[in-house]
């Protein structure tokens, strides 16, 4: 050997090897194992599937998918876990078709990859199958295939995932986020499938049954319960690019997350940044910002334009002629939404027909001004002698000691010297200075701070006389089980009465007097559909939540010893300057600013 030849430092890697690293791109977690079977099971005509999950209360143990679909005959059984093994390509010309769909032949062999797989089939073909089949393969290897008797359909069993790549291993999170993962990809499946009925069992409980009736109302409600499942509105609007079909929720139904927000193209479920915000596009000023409406939309495109190619999972996909299809999906919801006159009229109707003709939409709609209120400025609400107490009672509540009692404060002494519109209070400094300040901000940072400051201490709650009844989706029920201790901290009493149904028995004192049931549920809301990944994320949003939920609201007009109380307050925080989401509580102007403003310098 010369010395240019050397040893090689690339290796080729054994098939076994190249082959659980190709898995990675497609099994990530057991939420993906579930989803990849089940669409096989769809593929398969299934009209029943039904998934359990078996867990050691540390994390997934055994996943089983079961369906009533074609099922395969020894051959098939025993090809169906090999690499590029699929029924679905069958000549070069089926390529460009069944590819769009999203067929690989990979799904089954990656998941043998890097587990345990049982597959027991029978085909239902008449004259087909006899006997059912029975494959058992480990770490990609074919380890036995025999007789088992079966009904017809396929029961695909997978354990020890990820037994051979420890590295994946620690990459999965705690059980109940998994779980979570799982409900989420399951509910999504069922949405987009709706004449398919699926039950979800975990440990011998089932979590989710869509075979109460016929149509996607039926499976949302299975999913999301009656509230959201009565208050959809259609959508249905047949376009040569695309035809759309399903429902939205009307703007009270919004969500502070896209997690309610289920698109599937072709009947396969799709994450699309540009569809998501085409939908919000379609609902105009009718949202808040930062929230999202609850949709469930069907798209059906010539799957030639799809490419779903883009991303291992096919949840991101890419379509011919984008722009086109997002302007159709934002006037069919803009069209579903005017239609129910939820838009004030003139906009409703106009906004329409200019989106039909193309022509971009006017500046935001305002709502027209009330004429109750000199100017028409429709900030100001509630001076009535009920607000007023309830901003007492808000105040009050902040009144016990917080931060910094006894040290001197950073802020300055501040002289009230009256409210503009009903949001910022003005004040003068001792140095002639001139302040605004933000009394939700300020409020909120009162309420954050007190909630904070007392780790040591008890969580100070109250009893409610009336428990509030919450209905959460499998998915939002796991999260809020997560929760609930965190939660218990703070001093929310959440106990799970029934399936995927809690109660709130107690809340934080802080948050005084609830005024009604969708207080708690907003707040709640809020904090399930939080993104977060560590406990101390989990209790600082918790924290935020309450201090934004306790506060003081921006529009309501205060008495002049309710700014007074309310500054006093803000004086004696930690950290006077800023709220919790970090928007300044107060703004100043100095003498010397103001002399500048009026050019007297
Ligand atoms: P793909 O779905 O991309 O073809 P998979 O690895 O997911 O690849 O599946 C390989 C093949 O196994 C499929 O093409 C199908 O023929 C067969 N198969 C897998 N799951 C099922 C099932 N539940 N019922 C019937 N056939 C199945
Ligand atoms: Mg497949």
């Amino acid at each position: 050997m010369t010395a240019e030849e050397g040893t090689p430092t690339i290796r080729l890697l054994d098939p076994s090897e190249a082959m659980k690293i190709a898995a990675g791109e497609v099994v990530e977690r057991p939420a993906s194992v579930v989803k990849e079977l089940v669409e096989n099971s769809l593929d398969a005509g299934a009209a029943r599937v039904q998934v359990e999950v078996g867990t050691d209360r540390r994390q997934v143990t055994r996943i089983t998918v079961t369906d009533d679909g074609s099922g395969m005959n020894r051959a098939d059984a025993r090809l169906a876990l090999l690499p590029h093994a699929t029924s679905k390509i069958r000549a070069l010309s089926d390529l460009e078709q069944t590819l769009s769909l999203g067929f690989r032949g990979e799904a089954l062999a990656s998941i043998a990859a890097v587990s345990q797989v049982t597959l027991v089939t029978r085909c239902r073909a008449a004259g087909g199958c006899a006997t059912g089949t029975r494959v058992l393969a480990r770490g990609g290897e074919i380890l036995e295939v025999e007789d088992a008797g079966a009904p017809p359909g396929t029961s695909v069993t997978v354990e020890d995932l990820f037994y051979n790549t420890p590295a994946r291993q620690k990459f999965l999170k705690s059980l109940q986020t998994e779980l979570a993962q799982l409900a989420g990809a399951i509910e999504a499946l069922a949405i987009s499938h709706p004449s398919v009925a699926f039950r979800f069992v975990v440990d011998g409980r089932e979590r989710l049954d869509t075979h109460r009736g016929p149509g996607l109302l039926e499976a949302v409600r299975a999913v999301y319960g009656d509230e959201v499942a009565g208050n959809l509105i259609r959508v249905f609007l047949a376009h040569p690019l695309v035809a759309i079909s399903g429902f939205i929720s009307p703007p009270s139904l919004s969500w502070k997350t896209p997690s309610r927000v289920l698109v599937s193209i072709n009947g396969r479920p799709v994450f699309s940044r540009q569809i998501l915000r085409a939908i919000r596009g379609g609902y105009g000023t009718l949202l808040p910002s930062h929230t999202f409406p609850v949709a469930f939309l069907d798209l059906r495109i010539n799957p030639a334009r799809v490419d779903v190619n883009v991303h291992p999972t096919k949840r991101v996909v890419r379509v011919g002629g984008e722009q086109e299809i997002l302007a159709v999906i934002g006037e069919a919801v803009r069209g579903s939404l005017a239609g129910k006159d939820l838009m004030p009229s003139v906009a409703g109707k106009e906004g329409a027909r200019a989106a039909r003709a193309g022509i971009p939409l006017p500046a935001p709609v305002i709502p027209a001004p009330d004429p109750a209120i000199p100017g028409g400025s429709p900030v100001a609400r509630e001076s009535s002698p009920a607000g007023a107490r309830l901003t007492d009672m808000r105040l009050r509540q902040t009144e016990l000691p917080t931060g910094v009692e006894g040290e001197e404060s950073r802020v300055p002494e501040l002289e009230v010297l009256g409210q503009v519109a009903g949001t910022y209070i003005l004040a003068r400094t001792p140095a002639d200075d001139l302040v605004l300040v933000d009394q939700h901000a300020a409020h909120e940072r009162v309420l954050y701070d007190q909630v904070t400051g007392r780790r040591d201490a008890r969580p100070v709650s109250q009893e409610l006389l009336v428990p509030v009844l919450l209905r959460e989706s499998p998915r939002e029920a796991a999260v809020l089980r997560e929760l609930a201790p965190l939660l218990a901290e703070r001093g929310f009493l959440v106990e799970e009465f029934g399936r995927d149904t809690f109660l709130v028995r107690a809340i934080p004192s802080v948050l005084g007097r609830p005024e009604d049931a969708t207080g708690v549920q907003d707040l709640l809301g809020d904090i399930i559909s939080g993104e977060v990944e560590t406990p101390a994320e989990a209790r600082e949003l918790i924290s935020r939540s309450i201090a934004c939920k306790g506060a003081v609201k921006a529009g309501i007009v205060m008495t002049r010893e309710q700014c007074e109380r309310l500054l006093a307050q803000l004086r004696r925080t930690k950290s006077p300057w800023t709220c919790p989401h970090g928007r300044p509580t107060m703004v100043s102007f100095s003498r010397t600013a103001l002399d500048a403003l009026f050019k007297r310098m």
